[in-house]
């Protein structure tokens, strides 16, 4: 049957996602979840309906945090959709491209990749910072830039006088695509201000790291009204479930709100722990983090990575040498890979 698959899919190899690698144990750091298990409670009610495209609620609700206008909001099946939205919006397979800037996230890659149009790549420079004289020779036939920041999986912030220049840079010739993922744990470095400037810009968001509801999957695509507009032609005719919107407005609730700022403030708590403490192990490098993860380089990252895994200590490996990413999870999680780590390499030492 696979030869009667479209020549672009026999060739793709599918995003490997923390939850299709596997693995078993009992301390989970490796796809940038929360470990807080908030619970709610579902009317699961008026499900002979469909659900409404844009359910209002949910949308003022993240208007409101996010201080932006309803009309400049549209959430989809977590930021990932809105990633593929974008592209098929924007992008004649064939003929257009996408630009984006390695190492960062693969999702870019894939969802272009599936729908036919071709990828550009500019490295990010040593310092992981965009490359804006490259970037410019480059532009042709590319209609979207992706920025990751904080950028996934280095973890650190792109600067933002860069983001205006490429903003410029791309005025009226191509849109920039924020992916601000993880930016509710470091909101002051949002590019959400620079809306009402740039008719250019798209912000992605997502419930799933810091609102701790990966599973729920849902996300939001910040906009001007026109470019949102041009997304919700291509989106599907029911693309939120009832429960999806019900348990995303409580999220976004006052209370809600709250819970998820005491939250965002515990882990960024255990990210300082685990950096501190890390950073005082010889031979290791800890880059700075602005997300729920941290970047960390060992002298051999691949032995560190497979060794926790057989002990049941789930962290992901990266393209980037004798680098690993860590989640940051409960702070017995932390103490409990900061333990494991110190024990390991002193053994390797040894
Ligand atoms: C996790 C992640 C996403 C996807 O989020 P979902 O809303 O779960 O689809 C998008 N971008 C980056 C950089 C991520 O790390």
């Amino acid at each position: 049957m696979e030869k009667l698959a479209r020549k672009q899919v026999q060739a793709l190899t599918p995003y490997l996602s923390a939850r299709r690698i596997g693995g078993s144990g009992d301390v989970w750091l490796n796809a940038n979840e929360s470990p807080f298990d908030n619970t709610y409670t579902l009317e699961a009610s008026r499900l002979n309906r469909y659900s409404e495209c844009q359910p209002p609620q949910l949308i003022e609700a993240y208007a409101s945090y996010a201080g932006v206008a309803p009309q400049q909001v549209l959430t989809s099946r977590g930021a990932d959709e809105g990633i593929e939205l974008l592209i098929r919006a924007f992008c004649e397979p064939g003929e257009d491209a996408i630009l984006y800037c390695p190492p960062t996230y693969g999702m870019y890659a894939i969802s272009a990749e599936t729908i036919g149009v071709e990828r550009k790549t500019v490295p990010l420079t040593d310092e992981w910072q965009l490359n804006l004289e490259s970037i410019e020779p480059n532009l042709d036939a590319v209609k979207l830039v992706f920025v990751c920041s904080p950028n996934n999986p280095t973890g650190n912030l792109i600067n933002r006088e860069d983001i205006v220049s490429l903003l410029e840079m791309t005025k009226d010739k191509a849109i920039v695509v924020m992916d601000e993922a993880y930016i509710d744990f470091c909101p002051e470095a949002s590019t959400v201000d620079l809306l009402s400037q740039y008719p250019n810009l798209a912000i992605l968001r997502t419930m799933s790291k810091a609102f701790a509801l990966a599973g729920l999957r849902c996300g939001f695509t910040l906009a001007n009204e026109e470019l949102i507009q041009v997304l919700l032609k291509v989106i599907a005719p029911y693309p939120v479930p009832v429960p999806v919107a019900d348990i995303a407005s409580a999220a976004l609730s006052k209370e809600g709100l709250v819970r998820a700022m005491t939250q965002i403030s515990t882990l960024n708590d255990n990210r300082a722990f685990l950096q501190t403490e890390l950073q005082a192990i010889p031979d290791v490098t800890v880059f700075a983090g602005f997300g729920n993860y941290l970047l960390v380089r060992f002298s051999d990252g691949d032995a560190l990575f497979k060794a926790a895994w057989d002990a049941g200590i789930i962290l992901r490996n990266s393209p980037i040498k004798d680098c690993v990413r860590i989640s940051i999870g409960s702070r017995e999680e932390c103490e409990k890979t900061l333990n494991f780590i110190k024990q390991q390499l002193a053994q390797f030492a040894a």
